[in-house]
């Protein structure tokens, strides 16, 4: 009991004869024994159950788990004493357990011209984490609303043309903290999220678990479906079949950014460890486990990879490992300090038709919010020059900048 106590401060203590309480409490007490002393306890990111465990354990009834779910996921509210469905007293002993929502405030905002939003999050450790909410029409007049998450704090990967790469690693993000990006962005738009993509700061592979953790609650609980995500990787090797094996129904996008090993590794310096043909083959492997295809991720740098000739390559080595893959061509946003350029529309234009004559399907991403600082990392690197906070990082927030325009 006493390491449980010492993981999940829980009021177990007020319970002293083994009883259902007990046993209730104890098990919910053990489903949170991953939290470290200094995280506060938080609501987002428990399931129906679980609220109905910490409710048993707080002397309360079963029916108030179903009520704080209700309030955490269908009414969204950020604190537990907005909480008035409940009892008064329940709600202060929820806090005085230590016990949170678990919702970040917005420290800034970006709006684009085109609508893109961009979210600094503050956390609990003032640290701060982008999320991007991306609005976009069909052409039936219906509004597909996106938003792009990021699963660490900073980015341990260090890829060449990356913002966040370039301000370091400082923590992985709690499941919880991928969660509110979401709910962030549906406060923001006053509408739902339909489409969630783990494509923000950081590297979700290597923080897998809380990943799939956030991925179960954004299905189960925000009820986005699961074919609405897409999870995206430049590569870590052993981790694509560790997700296989989960067989979600979403999709999984790779950033190739190169079409051989020797110029990925100048462009993903973590490609070295983990070699192209391995990181295809487990690709394949992941479409025979799951039956989703997987998407390809390019990043178009110009005079680096966007040459006819790479995209033929890049073509060749598609139709090795299999048959109806899609690349996804993403033509750079140039970031500050980068030594890269943003290629030509004519060359864009070039390599994704040389793409499609070698009957591989290509979308070119269309640039939105490009002065919204839009590429990863951006809008952090301006408030927080490293993950880490320091004095001489500007914390202080602004107003959001309603005058950007779009160029892309
Ligand atoms: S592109 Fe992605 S994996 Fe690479 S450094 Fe940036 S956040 Fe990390």
């Amino acid at each position: 009991m006493m390491s449980l106590l010492h993981h999940c401060s829980m009021p177990l203590a007020r319970v002293v004869r083994p009883s259902p309480r007990t046993r209730a409490a104890v098990s919910f007490a053990t489903s949170c024994s991953t939290r470290t002393n200094s995280q506060s306890q938080v609501l987002l990111g428990l399931s129906e159950n679980d609220l109905q465990q910490l409710s048993l354990s707080f002397g309360q009834q079963g029916f108030r788990g179903k009520q704080l779910y209700h309030l955490i996921y269908k009414r969204k509210l950020r604190d537990i004493q907005e909480f008035i469905q409940v009892p008064q007293a329940f709600r202060n002993e929820l806090e005085e357990a230590g016990w949170k929502v678990g919702r970040s405030p917005i420290f800034n905002t970006v709006v684009a011209a085109d609508g893109t939003v961009k979210l600094l999050l503050k956390l609990e450790d003032n640290r701060l984490i982008e999320t991007v909410g991306i609005p976009v029409e069909d052409d039936k007049g219906s509004v597909r609303l996106t938003a792009c998450v990021s699963s660490q704090v900073g980015c341990p990967l260090r890829c060449s043309f990356c913002a966040t790469g370039k301000g370091g690693f400082s923590r992985n993000l709690r499941s919880h903290e991928i969660v509110e990006q979401v709910l962030a962005i549906e406060e923001v738009f006053k509408r739902r999220v339909t489409n969630v993509v783990f494509m923000g700061m950081g590297e979700p592979m290597l923080n897998l678990k809380a990943v799939l953790e956030a991925h179960h609650c954004l299905n189960k609980d925000i009820q986005i479906g699961q074919r609405m995500m897409t999870i995206s990787t430049v590569g870590v090797p052993n981790t694509i079949k560790k997700l296989a094996s989960h067989k979600l129904q979403s999709t999984l996008a790779v950033s190739l950014h190169a079409p051989n090993q020797k110029l990925r590794e100048t462009i993903v310096p973590s490609a070295k460890s983990y070699p192209l043909d391995a990181l295809m083959s487990d690709c394949k492997e992941y479409f025979k486990e799951t039956n989703r295809r997987v998407s390809f991720e390019y990043a178009l740098l110009a005079g680096i990879n966007d040459a006819v000739e790479h995209a033929v390559e890049l073509a060749k080595l598609l139709h090795a490992y299999g048959s109806g893959y899609h690349v996804n061509l993403i033509p750079f946003n140039p970031i500050e300090g980068s030594e890269y350029r943003r290629p030509y529309r004519k060359a864009v234009q070039a390599f994704s038709d040389a793409l499609e004559s070698s009957k591989i399907t290509v979308s070119v991403r269309q640039t939105r919010g490009l002065d919204a600082n839009a590429a990863c990392g951006q809008l952090r690197n301006n408030f927080q020059k490293t993950p880490l906070a320091t004095d001489s990082d500007n914390l202080e927030p602004q107003l959001p900048n309603m005058d950007l325009a779009v160029t892309g």
